[in-house]
């Protein structure tokens, strides 16, 4: 095949995502896994039952139809007024993509020209970089420091240039649960719209705030028409392997993300969106008590890992712990991930991999608490023997 690698030089250097490569590590030593961020308990019976109805009653076993079925469309403008008082017309506005996942690639390749600039928070979620890679754009870091991971809004500012087409913004931040204030999200909204930017929300984890609260960006005057806002049902509703997400925006910019959603998948898990439809329409009860629940398991693991040595920064939001493991006398997290399953058969996520400035992370580490109670106290008492 000559000298020419087979990989495009876009994704070079990419290969396996941490996720899979730490998850098949778990399994392969049989380990605790903290890694990937998935429950390891289903989410609620009924709407998996949901699931299994539609199924049964053929609703959804062909193609459905490419923007999403018109019942998880209702259900999601119904989710977006309820929770935010934000209106979205449910055929113009709303886009069912393959996950958050998909709706991140379309909305990317969508809107993106080549050498277009894309500022996003430094440590970046792992397909944000593939994806801008993709598109022939180019990646702005924003840095988020530790201890406290706010965002420098006049770095920020810096930071722009003639060639800055977009903000990705992610907010509960995955990894280090960075929530950001209704302050932080003024003084962006105002820097985008100085600007004329475009502004890639994700916001998977807005159910999962246990510090402050979930503000949408879209709400922020002069920002709907410049938004496309990103969910899934993975993260609220406990079924990660549904690839249920959406997108929410202007009829202009969900056209567009529409334009590249149909030529990646088409459309997907047919039967899941009329359970994700019922899901949404759950009561104020279910996501009051999820998110309780998952906030006494971060209470819980960051108690073990501070008492298990490592220095803990605790997250606003998320499914994430960020520590740093400086004070066990280590200095590399991607050596301690990879070495953590023999010494002690816990596995972990290193935020080095987030980083283009890989130094900044070096000595962080990421662990999941999605886990059962009983679970994240057997991986402590693990990491403690370490
Ligand atoms: N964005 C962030 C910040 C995530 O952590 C994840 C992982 N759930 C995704 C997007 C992808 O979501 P999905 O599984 O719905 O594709
Ligand atoms: N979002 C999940 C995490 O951060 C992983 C999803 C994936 O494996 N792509 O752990």
């Amino acid at each position: 095949m000559g000298a020419r690698p087979l990989l495009n030089r876009r994704l070079a250097g990419m290969g396996t995502t941490i996720f899979a490569e730490m998850s098949a590590l778990a399994t392969a030593t049989g380990s605790i896994n903290l890694g990937q961020g998935f429950p390891d308990t289903d989410g609620p019976e009924e709407v998996r039952e949901a699931a299994v109805r539609a199924l049964r009653d053929g609703r959804g076993n062909q193609y459905p139809p490419g923007p999403g079925i018109p019942e998880l469309r209702a259900a999601v403008a119904e989710h977006q007024q309820r929770f935010y008082g934000l209106s979205y017309d449910p055929d113009r506005e709303v886009l069912v993509t393959a996950g958050a996942t998909e709706a991140i690639a379309a909305a990317l390749l969508a809107l993106l020209e080549p050498g277009d600039e894309v500022i996003a928070f430094e440590p970046f979620y792992d397909s944000y970089a593939a994806c801008i890679a993709m598109a022939g754009a180019v990646r702005v870091p924003l840095t988020l420091r530790q201890p406290a991971f706010r965002p420098d809004l006049d770095e920020l500012r810096s930071l722009i240039t003639p060639r800055t087409r977009l903000l990705l913004i992610n907010t509960p931040h995955n990894p280090t649960g960075t929530v950001l204030t209704a302050e932080e999200l003024a003084a962006i909204a105002e820097l985008a719209v100085e600007h004329d930017l475009l502004v890639i929300t994700d916001e998977v984890y807005e159910h999962l705030v246990f510090t402050g609260a979930h503000h949408p960006l879209a709400a922020l005057p002069g920002m709907r028409e410049r938004t496309v806002a990103i969910s899934s049902a993975g993260k609220t509703f406990s079924f990660t392997g549904w690839k249920v997400g959406w997108v929410t925006g202007s009829p202009e910019l969900v056209a567009a993300v529409r334009t590249a959603k149909q030529y990646l998948t088409y459309v997907s898990a047919g039967p899941f969106q009329y359970a994700v439809a019922e899901a949404l329409r759950l009561p104020d009860a279910y996501y009051d008590d999820f998110r309780a629940e998952l906030r006494r398991k971060r209470d819980l693991l960051a108690t073990g890992l501070a008492d298990a040595g490592f220095r803990v920064f605790e997250p606003q939001g998320t499914y994430f712990i960020t520590t740093d493991i400086t004070p066990l006398g280590e200095k590399d997290g991607i050596e301690f991930c990879r070495e953590l399953p023999a010494r002690c058969g816990v596995v972990a996520i290193p935020n080095a991999v987030f980083y283009d400035n890989t130094d900044i992370g070096r000595s962080q580490v990421r662990f999941a608490f999605c886990k059962r109670e009983s679970v994240l106290r057997e991986a402590v008492e693990r990491l403690r023997g370490r």
